[in-house]
């Protein structure tokens, strides 16, 4: 489980469903611009597959499954003017006179117009990030899809292997100065084009095309593995050897480009600075709130022993003592599939949100195709395919040595399951997933905002807690800190990280000391940290202005605030920025309660 956050948020990004939901009409020129948008927002959607085929059958649209796009000076040129184009588009639509949902699709569309050209003109990871090359994923997703039959995917991958060559060379050409870890990520990624390129070979012997058809798509892979070689070596051989780790370009991309890259990826109300102050006031605030809950219970957990004198240390202790409470390596699934009538009945009886009685969530064990990592995690059906069921997946332990399991089981104990439970399924995720589904648009299906979808799975956690679940037992506040301590921690790590040159050495005893985290997971977030920016942000930055929000509604309403309906409206505007859905209900006088 230790890359749910990372997954779920790329699964999440990428679900929700289609078709325009009836639009309130009032007057007739809100009419005429809602229409007007209407249109403008389908043609933009056709504009962005065209132009990057490769999300588009990510997302279930193979309209473009042929086509390779080659980043050369030309298709960069392309996509600035389909940002200009569609940003003059916008500008001649009065986005106040839209409805609510279209107006967060407004915003939603400019953000992401801005946020491209700023990546093509001002971020250019393609000049020094050379996993940005990379064809597995694009040709992965037409092979393992099931959408039409094999022999018309493997028509569409034969042609579109005919511009690996091309794809590879525009690589060569763009790099410059390059960081050191992203060209080591590179050379392993790209070695595992490789397998993807075999596999797309064994497909074709078992598809029904003519031995001809066979034999030149044949003829294409083998060209088409030589251009991977050919990177791979060029990567290995001649940039590599050149990079010098005082004399490279690092992979701390600095304030200026950090806080641009929160402001499009993010979309807040604050700069990225002010999460990271809040951040670091809350991890204190945490791990004082943890040590009061570790005295409660140090007498009863632990008799007779001292406590530490070292206050994080007695944590630690604590922590490492609760963990030994856990289900069976054989009855996590079990666990999981009895806690959610549990969750669904606490939510009823508290009347905290309306839970839609015929879309249960289907609990399974994980695909064996998906079993890469252990975890558990919702896995929801694309923007063009909303009939699919919505899952929650656990893999099964069952490859796993005993010392393994239940270090994982350890980890993800009796209490830290339930919040699991609560971040994945309901009222987190899952939940979210479903209103989210009842105003729809297909633009906040493909753009949907991250942070929102994030923050409001952390803001379910903390709320349920709030509200009695778990009878208010210390032991299941302590992990409920834990966890929260990791969005927290995330935070402050990224943003010190690229901004504030914060060593190796003290990213993991921020970690490991400061969040109890184990070794191994402090070293992968390490890792992930300095192949990513902004992303672990999403978390604690969602969470934060939605609890601010319900603060601000709460005191505005006084008495007359009624939490069960501040959750269904605010969940009402689908998954756009915290910040839009914020001025929307500011402005509504029924946001949080009845009306004055
Ligand atoms: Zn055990
Ligand atoms: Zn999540």
């Amino acid at each position: 489980m230790k890359s749910i956050y990372y997954t779920t948020f790329m699964i999440l990004t990428v679900l929700l469903s289609g078709c325009n939901s009836g639009e309130k009409k009032t007057t007739d020129s809100t009419n005429n611009d809602n229409e007007k948008f209407a249109k403008l927002s389908e043609q933009f959607i056709e504009a962005l597959w065209k132009l990057n085929p490769g999300w588009a059958s990510s997302q279930g649209y193979h309209k473009y499954d042929s086509v390779l796009v080659v980043n050369d000076e030309g298709h960069r040129k392309e996509e600035i003017a389909f940002c200009e184009r569609f940003s003059d588009s916008l500008k001649k639509i009065d986005q106040k006179s839209l409805s609510p949902n279209n107006q967060t699709d407004y915003f939603l569309i400019e953000n992401q117009l801005n946020s491209a050209k700023w990546y093509t003109t001002t971020f250019k990871s393609w000049e020094w990030n050379p996993s940005d090359y990379n064809i597995s994923s694009q040709f992965d997703n037409i092979l393992e899809g099931t959408y039409a039959p094999l022999d018309e995917r493997m028509k569409n991958i034969g042609i579109k292997l005919l511009k690996v060559d091309a794809y590879y060379k525009a690589g060569m050409a763009n790099i410059k100065n390059p960081t050191i870890v992203h060209t080591n990520l590179g050379i392993k990624q790209n070695k595992g084009a490789i397998s993807v390129l075999e596999s797309i070979e064994d497909s074709l012997t078992k598809c029904g095309l003519k031995s001809e058809e066979k034999d030149a798509i044949k003829k294409n892979i083998a060209a088409a593995k030589k251009s991977v070689n050919s990177y791979v070596d060029f990567l290995e051989k001649d940039v590599l050897p050149k990079l010098d780790e005082k004399t490279a370009r690092s992979f701390r991309i600095g304030k200026d480009l950090f806080e641009a890259k929160f402001k499009y990826d993010i979309v807040s109300q604050y700069p990225a600075e002010e999460i990271y102050k809040r951040a670091l006031q809350r991890k204190g605030e945490i791990q004082h709130e943890m040590m009061k809950l570790t005295r409660q219970l140090w007498n009863e957990q632990m008799g007779k022993e001292a406590m530490p004198v070292d206050s994080l240390q007695a944590v630690r202790k604590m922590i490492d003592k609760l963990s030994l409470k856990h289900v069976h390596r054989d009855s996590l699934l079990t666990a999981i599939k009895k806690q959610m009538p549990e969750l669904t009945d606490f939510i009823n009886k508290k009347n905290l949100i309306y839970l839609d009685p015929k879309k249960p969530l289907v609990v399974r064990e994980t695909p064996v195709y998906q079993q890469g990592v252990a975890g558990a995690g919702i896995d929801a059906p694309g923007p063009y395919d909303k009939e699919a069921n919505t899952y929650y997946n656990v893999t099964p332990l069952t490859n796993y040595t005993a010392e393994k399991a239940e270090s994982y089981l350890r980890e993800y104990n009796w209490y830290l399951m339930q919040i699991l439970n609560i971040h994945e399924a309901i009222p987190g995720h899952y939940t979210q997933l479903i209103y989210s589904n009842q105003s729809p648009s297909l633009v906040k299906s493909i753009l949907g905002n991250g942070a929102m979808v994030e923050g409001w799975a952390v803001y379910s956690e903390r709320m349920m807690l709030e509200e009695g679940y778990g009878n208010n037992d210390p032991a299941m506040w302590l992990f409920y800190y834990k966890w929260h301590l990791r969005s927290v921690c995330n935070t402050i790590l990224d943003y010190s990280i690229h901004t504030l040159n914060m060593s190796k050495e003290d990213a993991l005893h921020l970690l490991i000391d400061e969040a109890f985290q184990q070794k191994a997971e402090a070293e992968e977030k390490y890792n992930r940290v300095s192949l990513t920016q902004v992303q672990l942000c999403s978390y604690f930055t969602g969470f934060t202005e939605i609890y601010d929000l319900r603060n601000e509604i709460r005191k505005k309403e006084g008495d007359k605030f009624n939490l069960k309906k501040f959750h269904e409206k605010f969940l009402s505007y689908g998954s756009a920025p915290v910040k839009y859905i914020r001025e929307l209900m500011l402005k509504d006088e029924t946001a949080g309660g009845e009306k004055k």
